[in-house]
């Protein structure tokens, strides 16, 4: 039955239930002392694999970044991920998971010489690198440790995708990835050091929440000369990552629409790239565990100006930043939808900034204090973006499995 589910998140019998075998959400406020984060397992799981098995074939990184939490990472492990790392505090979190470093890939522009030294001595799977400086750091270090480090060329092709700018990274003004123009100072690095460096792969990530794949395919075209070149030159080159950043719906939720989204993407990647000689690898985040969360929160005021009603909530951009700083809008919904009117709330946070707002001017069920409020689709850049700010406490973050009883 729940292969027909539309969403993982609607009303039963007036109840709002959650899971890929849905459950009420009211059960997870018995003992509430704090806005808390609330996983489904299953439906990690489930979209892990409708991911691998649309990219047939290919290697799937989790972006850990999307979501680090421990046993959610552990769970993606025990599906047969591997993990796509930003940082020196990602790599010690993916180790404690479980994962090898063989399972590791090292994203980022702006990696410290403690972390490679770290990734180095690990020899982890592949780091990304996104600049020369960054090259000749990784050459020096491994001269220092007389050692040989493999490595992928990010590339950034100037292809611009629909998305909010603040997640667009493949343009010539974003700080990512190396510009074509400076591919063959790069080999010339390339041959000088290949004692110490070899080219394993070469990596493309467009940005995040895209939904639509003409950039992506033209992003391909683009790149795919650049790495049949590439290889002639360097044997070693055998690998091609494009990257991330398939979106999901945040207005409402379709499953069938995703799952068509999903399959369009995975043609445009088989359709460009199946002539090329070389194993495909991925690095999905949003994707798969942004519907498998949600932020249980309180209403601690109902707070009526002449101008505004404002819900003040327990929780702020301190818990959710995505609203402040994407205008991103998630969908907030009553535990409960018997009998009570409408009425249009700015649903706000505790945090001393008016930049904490979840959505302005947005006509919800009539609320009253202590109700409990859900925000959907918060499993991805949720906790992982959470601040202290204010020294308000992190949220909690609670997992379960909704198919076990
Ligand atoms: C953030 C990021 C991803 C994941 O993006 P999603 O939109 O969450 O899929 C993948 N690769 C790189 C290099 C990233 O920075």
């Amino acid at each position: 039955l729940s292969n027909d589910l539309k969403s993982y998140l609607g009303y039963q019998g007036g109840e709002l239930h959650f899971g890929l075998h849905p459950r009420p959400l009211r059960d997870f406020t018995q003992g509430y002392s704090r806005p808390t984060y609330i996983y489904d397992i299953d439906i990690i799981r489930t979209r892990f694999q409708k991911m691998k098995k649309a990219l047939n074939g290919v290697g799937i990184y989790y972006a850990m970044k999307a979501n680090s939490n421990l046993e959610l990472l552990k769970v993606l492990k025990s599906e047969g991920s591997k993990i796509d790392v930003v940082s020196g505090g990602e790599i010690d979190r993916a180790l404690q998971a479980g994962f090898t470093p063989d399972d590791i890939v090292f994203s980022g522009v702006g990696k410290t010489v403690r972390d490679l030294s770290r990734a180095m001595e690990l020899s982890i799977y592949q780091i990304n690198v996104e600049s020369i400086p960054e090259l000749l750091r990784i050459i020096e270090l491994a001269g220092a440790k007389n050692s040989k480090v493999a490595i992928a060329l990010r590339l950034n092709p100037n292809i611009s995708i629909d998305t909010h700018p603040y997640i667009a990274t493949g343009l010539h003004e974003n700080k990512f990835g190396i510009e074509l123009s400076v591919l063959p100072e790069i080999q010339k690095i390339l041959q000088t050091h290949n004692d110490r460096i070899e080219l394993r792969a070469l990596s493309l990530h467009l940005g995040s929440q895209m939904l639509e794949f003409s950039g992506l395919r033209e992003a391909l075209r683009i790149l795919k000369p650049v790495y049949k070149d590439l290889q002639i030159k360097f044997p070693s080159l055998q690998r091609f990552d494009f990257g991330g950043g398939l979106g999901i719906n945040y207005e409402t939720t379709d499953l069938f629409k995703e799952q068509q989204d999903l399959d369009s993407y995975a043609k445009v990647i088989f359709e460009e790239l199946s002539d090329l000689k070389a194993e495909l690898q991925t690095e999905p985040g949003r994707w798969i565990v942004a519907h498998a969360g949600v932020l249980l929160t309180q209403v601690q005021y109902v707070k009526e100006t002449p101008y505004r009603t404002f819900l003040v909530l327990d929780s702020g951009m301190n818990h959710l930043i995505r609203p402040a700083l994407y205008q991103a809008e998630h969908q907030i919904l009553p535990l409960n939808i018997c009998g009570s009117g409408r009425k249009a709330y700015d649903v706000v946070g505790p945090i001393c900034e008016s930049a904490d707002f979840f959505a302005k001017n947005r006509e919800l069920n009539e609320a009253q204090q202590n109700d409990f409020l859900v925000l959907a689709d918060t499993g991805a850049y949720g906790f992982s973006m959470a601040s202290v700010y204010n020294l308000q406490d992190l949220p909690e973050e609670i997992l379960f499995s909704s198919g076990s009883r």
